[in-house]
């Protein structure tokens, strides 16, 4: 696996360090006045926040349900977006909660412009976005988000959770693979 990545573009101390400066920010933007703590549904979309989401709440000291939602985007090795589509959810009962929607990168913005809106139709007091990655790409900067990680050049990235045909989420830094990668056996 690792013979296969072209370059390191963050490292997992690189991440570790601006995932809990985020933990931080995200726990403090959602203080409530006189309450101990802030209550907040994160709802990662799986399977590509998954880590990035394990790592977030670790460091958020505050009440907190958990809801599920998988959205397929780039199923099997492509490596540009087919369009955004909800396999899936488990959200429980999010009215009246304020909800982080967590994803892996914003890309086309397709996924976020998806799930958002439906969040917020369900009933939730607040619907705030976090991204670890956003791509330096128009598309990327014209949706709102309110959390982003890390500015990358447009590339195909993979690993802390981001995947090529589901395979390198388990990689511990996000990177680029080498060319041949693509499109060959695995
Ligand atoms: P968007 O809907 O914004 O185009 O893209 C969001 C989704 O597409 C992400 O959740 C992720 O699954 C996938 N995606 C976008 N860019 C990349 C990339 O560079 N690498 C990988 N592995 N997935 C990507
Ligand atoms: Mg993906």
């Amino acid at each position: 696996m690792h013979r296969d990545i072209d370059r390191v573009l963050i490292s997992q101390y690189q991440i570790g360090a601006r995932v809990r400066e985020l933990a931080h920010q995200i726990t403090a933007e959602h203080a409530q006045p006189g309450q101990e703590t802030a209550e907040i549904t994160i709802v990662p979309i799986l399977t590509g926040a998954m880590i990035f989401c394990g790592d977030l709440i670790r460091q958020m000291p505050v009440k907190m349900r958990i809801g599920l939602i998988t959205v397929s985007s780039y199923p099997g090795a492509s490596l540009n977006t087919q369009g955004s589509q909800v396999l899936g959810q488990q959200l429980g009962d999010i009215k009246g909660r304020r909800v982080v929607l967590v994803d892996d990168i914003l890309d086309s913005g397709g996924t976020i412009k998806l799930v958002a809106p439906g969040l917020k139709e369900l009933g939730a007091a607040s619907v705030k976005t976090c991204v670890l990655l956003r791509k330096d790409r128009p598309s990327a900067k014209q949706v709102h988000v309110d959390y982003v990680g890390f500015e990358i050049p447009d590339e195909f990235v993979v690993g802390y959770g981001l995947d090529y045909n589901n395979y390198y989420r388990n990689l511990p830094d996000i990177v680029t693979l080498k060319a041949q990668i693509y499109g060959g056996p695995h």
